[in-house]
């Protein structure tokens, strides 16, 4: 959908046609999420920990959205979920959990192709005395798993995976780590920000101990997540001072966040059960077909292995991504190069430095990620832009390419 359809936009937005693309970096709030939080920003403004009815009324929407966080991500208990402020805090919530593994476990093993929420803290744990390993890749984005998986042992505290990545879409066998993991008595956490609500799966039939959501990253509010927690496994609180959360996170609660985060979670089920992915890789593949069409001197990362169904990283090599993206703001399209989060600065991505790409090619990408609410008109324009816009940049270097 474009911006400027929304119902009721002063004219001067309606005009704007802007195309989202960039729907790993954040989503657009459902408009059924919207209005599931507005009264709780309005009415309900009551504390979960209050004992009247405005506090009790809160609580209770807290309880109805844990409950729909839990079955999106097939939990057996509510209790499991741990609602936090986002991805972030979540997956250092989960890392902070090797601190309390048995002194003699000293690795930690986290893979090279992590978000920053994941490969910072991970490093940090050097200075409480861990060994913080990032395996590799493979060239076509995959874990080197034979490598991975042969590489544990009983001393390793905790391993931290990501289910898929926020900039090729590639997705991890978190089973086969989990069950590994398991076998060594490894703590598990899995950073599925960019799987939940895209991927259909159930926690419960996976050895893994932590997981990390978002909301922003499914329809939902920026600013909550959650991270679950197996029933059973260990867990040491980060924040202190109040008992929210069942002692798990201290703080009042984002209600009108949590209430979003639980519809947003209830219309991903949908969206899952009723062959939304398929329709959304038919769309992305579309998209990729018709850029190949248009020009040539790119090709698509992790293409030849799973990819979560609305991501096309393009890899160009003579075009700057930075260049692109802000030569494809003016022409109306948002999109990103490489990780949202590292935008802004020249680095090459490290996610392509990782697949062995060079610093030229590292530097010189565009992820153009879909959502539900995408049409295939947005994308057939999307597509004139994006190739107009990539020989433009290559005429102004002289590049033989078209
Ligand atoms: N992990 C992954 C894989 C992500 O893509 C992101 C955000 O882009 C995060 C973690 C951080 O999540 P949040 O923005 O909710 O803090």
């Amino acid at each position: 959908m474009s911006y400027g359809e929304n119902r009721g936009a002063p004219a001067d937005v309606a005009m704007m046609t802007t195309i989202y693309l960039d729907n790993n970096a954040t989503t657009r709030i459902a408009p059924e999420v919207a209005e599931a939080m507005w009264p709780w920003l309005t009415e309900h403004y009551g504390n979960p920990s209050s004992l009247h009815r405005f506090g009790e009324d809160a609580l209770e929407a807290v309880s109805r959205a844990r409950a729909s966080v839990a079955r999106l991500l097939g939990a057996r208990h509510a209790s499991e979920i741990v609602f936090t402020a986002g991805g972030t805090e979540s997956n250092h919530l989960a890392l902070h959990q090797a601190r309390g593994a048995a002194p003699e476990r000293k690795r930690v093993i986290t893979t090279a192709v992590e978000h920053p929420a994941v490969l910072e803290p991970s490093a940090r744990l050097a200075d409480s005395g861990f060994v913080v390993e990032r395996a590799r890749v493979e060239h076509d984005g995959s874990l080197a798993l034979d490598a991975f998986l042969a590489s544990l042992d009983t001393r390793c505290a905790l391993v931290s995976v990501m289910w898929a990545n926020n900039e090729t879409g590639a997705i991890h066998d978190v089973a086969a780590i989990g069950r590994r993991c398991r076998e060594l008595g490894i703590l598990f956490h899995v950073d599925a920000v960019q799987a939940a609500g895209k991927l259909a799966f159930v926690l419960t039939d996976l050895a893994v101990d932590y997981v990390s959501v978002s909301a922003h990253k499914l329809h939902g509010p920026q600013g909550v997540g959650a991270l679950w927690v197996r029933r059973g496994s260990p867990f040491d609180a980060w924040t202190r001072g109040g008992s929210q959360e069942a002692d798990r996170r201290a703080g009042t609660e984002n209600v009108a966040g949590i209430v979003g985060f639980g519809r947003a979670a209830e219309l991903a089920r949908e969206w899952l059960a009723g062959g939304g992915p398929e329709r959304l890789a038919a769309l992305r593949d579309e998209l990729e077909r018709r850029l190949r069409e248009r020009i040539d001197g790119f090709e698509v990362a992790a293409a030849k292995i799973a990819r979560t169904s609305g991501t096309s990283q393009f890899v160009f090599g003579d075009v700057s991504g930075e260049a692109l993206v802000l030569a494809l703001s003016d022409a109306g399209v948002c999109a990103s190069s490489g990780s949202a989060c590292s935008s802004g600065t020249q680095a090459p991505s490290h996610v392509l430095t990782a697949m062995g790409w060079d610093a030229a090619h590292a530097s010189s990408s565009l992820r153009l990620s879909l959502s539900r609410f995408t049409t295939e008109d947005e994308v057939a324009r999307a597509t004139e832009l994006v190739a107009s816009a990539v020989r433009d940049l290559r005429s102004l270097l002289g590049s033989p390419r078209s």
